[in-house]
């Protein structure tokens, strides 16, 4: 027996008797109508096999339909449900379809099973898209075999393309989802949202950072409970809460401290809605702008301060001295204003020989002895360079300004220590007050400017203030005359050069001249250097009148050459025999030679210019001169103060072949060292020392030691200024190779010159 017979089987008969009606025993009479069961049954199945829109079909134990409902009929497109019986699956449906209903309806009968929910799809080329879900079973007869099946299937193409839409928005949302929180999670930008209760429902990881607590730690806390900072919490609660209860979003911007570090953060707080359109919560989005508010004021603070030395700068100085103006011309004003500038004298000395570093950090320690020295409501300030400048307010006098003066020349007179050194620098102080009402802060610093410097020219860096008056705004102006003068002389040609000759102490020999200019001013008639050298030395026009100077006294060096021989026909000591003097008379001495010399004086100006070497040696090509019979003379001061290259510039003059002589020697401060790196051949020993030989004095014991220093060195010397015999005697005895002065010649013009001295 086969297994269809094994099976355990409903019981058609009972099923259809009336017993087992719905309704159970003892409903309503029935069947209903006076219809017999059989009856019954036929409309039944007559109904749902016509009326049914799901698929009914009932097969034969080979799969062939015996009954089909109109549905399948139209399914398959059949005529009707009798067409179909007989035929199988593969006569309506595609043999893929039909090949697996076969398969599966063989299960079915071996195994008496049904299959439930079997989704089919592909059923025939013109139901590509359509879908049924099918329920089949074993068809019993009333012996209780399986003498075939029965399907029902349902079209459940829309369900399945609903379902297939809502996967795809599912996985969208996923995906979106999944992306948000990647971009919440990976932003800059602190968010985090709280509920009604002002508990957090989420922080992303910049939030975190900036709170310095775990997320897990924050969600469902509020800032209170979590000991958030009280300030920080009160502004932000104040702020979520005013977001609750208005429902419309603000815009903040806040200076908190968080997790021990000031923050100044911009932030959006938003309102979060739910479905029922209240506000469930709000959501802050926070920039942290800390950095760049930092960046800000750094550069805002540096618009108005000197880097170096953390001073007020030039601008911050001008804005506030106009402000104290203001108040100092008010009826209740406490008191006068004035400004104070200051240079630092000899500055360049110590950034040209210890370099940057040692400057920067003498100006650093300059600043603080400057505010140590002012009063805390004194505005110090820096101006760029060695210039400095305080403002002070609130004066009873002027005596006030000069003490403040006093007190910051005396702070920087104590010496500065550097790398075991002790460094000199003083102050020169120019004051101006703010009495006069049209006083601005440009006028003010203009007026103490002025002042500085003539505090400066006329201590010559050694210091000191003084107040801008009447007389320094007198010479300021004649001063700027002058240099305008200057100016217009450079381009008209109104220098003359003169020519003091120079002796040979032993025998009164010459030996040379010293070539010093002179102005032909139009009005002022016939001026000395003092009267504008200086000037010119401080705005530079020393360089193309230097350049003159260099030019004109080649030229005629070069026709005193032309017109009397190399050696200007001089008569030499040699020639007369006269050999009883030092073993370094001044004919063989050093830097002498046998030619006679044309000095011309430098100013330190020009010998900073490393250029000024080629500028030399062009001049003695132009005029084919023997670099030997050229002197510079370049006062010992002006070495002293003049910048590392000017050494090199020194050096190269004397690699040409070019003399070099210290002027006004004993002025200034030279070392033995210092005069051997610069390479000198001639001392002149300024005119101060000579004029006091003759009397008794100390000034004899320096000329001998100069003297002494300058043979073991092997270096020439010169007196200067040589007045008188004694002065001359004086010199001789001492040993001093050669000497100039009234007493021998003034400075002569150059056609006097040659009159007297060469054309003979
Ligand atoms: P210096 O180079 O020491 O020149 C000597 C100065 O002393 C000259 O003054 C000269 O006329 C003056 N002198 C000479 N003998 C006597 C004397 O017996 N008694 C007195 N009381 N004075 C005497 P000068 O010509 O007025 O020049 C002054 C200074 O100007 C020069 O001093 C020099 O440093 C500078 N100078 C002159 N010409 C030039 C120039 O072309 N360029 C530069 N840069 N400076 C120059
Ligand atoms: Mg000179
Ligand atoms: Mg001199």
């Amino acid at each position: 027996m086969d297994n269809r017979q094994r099976r355990g089987t409903p019981d058609p008969e009972g099923a259809a008797g009336p017993d087992r009606a719905p309704g159970g025993p003892g409903a309503a009479p029935w069947p209903a109508g006076g219809l017999d069961p059989a009856q019954l049954d036929r409309i039944c199945l007559f109904n749902l096999l016509s009326a049914s829109s799901d698929t009914i079909y009932f097969k034969d134990l080979d799969s062939r339909f015996i009954r089909v409902s109109r549905s399948q009929a139209d399914l398959t497109g059949a005529d009707s449900p009798e067409a179909m019986y007989g035929h199988t699956d593969f006569d309506y449906f595609t043999p893929e379809h039909a090949a697996n209903a076969l398969e599966c309806e063989q299960e079915i009968i071996r195994t008496g099973r049904p299959v439930m929910d079997l989704h089919e799809l592909n059923l025939s080329d013109g139901n590509r898209d359509l879908v049924l879900s099918s329920t089949k079973q074993p068809l019993w007869d009333f012996a209780g075999r399986i003498i075939g099946t029965f399907g029902i299937s349902r079209d459940v193409t829309a369900r399945k393309q609903a379902e297939r839409e809502l996967l795809a928005k599912t996985e969208e949302l996923d995906r979106i989802s999944r992306e948000l929180r990647t971009l919440l999670d990976s932003s800059p930008d602190p968010m985090l949202r709280v509920d009604r209760e002002l508990r957090y429902t989420y922080v992303n990881p910049a939030a975190v950072k900036l709170t310095g607590v775990p997320a897990h730690e924050m969600l469902g806390r509020t800032a209170v409970e979590l000991g958030f900072p009280d300030e920080y919490v009160r502004g932000s609660e104040a702020l979520m809460r005013r977001v609750l209860t208005t429902g419309t979003a603000v815009d903040a911007e806040r200076n908190v401290v968080l997790a021990g570090s000031r923050l100044f953060l911009q932030s959006r707080f938003v309102p979060e809605y739910d479905e029922t359109g209240t506000v469930a919560g709000v959501l802050v989005v926070s920039r942290d702008l800390t950095e760049r508010k930092r960046i800000e004021e750094a550069l805002a603070d540096q618009a108005v301060h000197d880097p170096l030395t953390r001073l007020a700068n030039r601008l911050l100085l001008v804005d506030r001295t106009n402000r104290a103006l203001l108040r100092a011309r008010k009826p209740d004003a406490p008191g006068g204003v004035a400004v104070l500038f200051l240079d630092l004298d000899r500055f360049k000395v110590v950034n040209d020989s210890l370099g940057h570093a040692a400057g920067d950090a003498l100006l650093v320690e300059v600043a603080a002895r400057l505010r140590a020295a002012a009063r805390r409501t004194d505005l110090v300030a820096r101006f760029g360079g060695d210039e400095f400048a305080v403002l002070t307010e609130g004066l009873a006098g002027t005596a006030d300004a000069a003490l403040l003066a006093d007190r910051i020349i005396r702070a920087l007179a104590e010496p500065f220590h550097h790398d075991g050194q002790l460094l000199h620098v003083s102050a020169s102080v120019g004051i101006a007050t703010g009495d006069d009402p049209a006083a601005d802060a440009e006028s003010l610093l203009r007026d103490a400017d002025a002042a500085m410097y003539q505090v400066k020219a006329r201590n010559r860096g050694g210091g000191g203030y003084l107040f801008f008056t009447e007389p320094v705004r007198a010479r300021a102006v004649s001063r700027l005359a002058v240099e305008t003068a200057l100016r217009r002389a450079v381009q008209r040609g109104e220098f003359r050069l003169v020519y003091e000759p120079v002796f040979a102490l032993p025998d009164r020999r010459l030996v040379g001249v010293e070539a010093l200019i002179r102005w032909q001013h139009p009005a002022r008639g016939l001026l000395a250097p003092a009267e504008f050298i200086e000037i010119a030395e401080d705005c530079g026009l020393i360089v193309p009148i230097g350049s003159w100077v260099l030019e004109e006294a080649c030229r005629t060096l070069d026709g005193w050459n032309r017109r009397y021989g190399g050696d200007w026909n001089l008569p030499h000591s040699g020639d007369s025999g006269d050999s009883g003097d030092s073993g370094n008379s001044a004919g063989d001495g050093v830097g002498a030679g046998r030619v006679p010399t044309m000095a011309v004086n430098l100013s330190v100006r020009q010998i900073s210019d490393p250029a000024f070497v080629d500028e030399v040696d062009a001049v003695l090509g132009r005029y084919g001169l023997d670099p030997g019979q050229l002197c510079m003379e370049i006062t010992e001061t002006a070495v002293h103060d003049a910048p590392l290259s000017a050494s090199a510039v020194l050096k190269g003059l004397s690699a040409l072949g070019v003399r070099i002589a210290l002027d006004d020697f004993g002025t200034g401060y030279s070392s033995l060292r210092h005069l051997r790196q610069v390479s000198v051949d001639i001392i002149k020993i300024d005119r101060m020392f000579v004029s006091d030989l003759g009397q008794a004095g100390e000034d004899r014991a320096i000329v001998a030691a100069v003297i002494g220093m300058a043979r073991a060195l092997g270096m020439t010397t010169v007196g200067e200024g040589i007045e008188t015999a004694q002065q001359y005697e004086c010199l001789r005895a001492l040993g001093c190779d050669r000497g100039q002065g009234y007493l021998m010649s003034v400075p002569l013009t150059a056609k006097r010159f040659e009159a007297e001295y060469l054309a003979t």
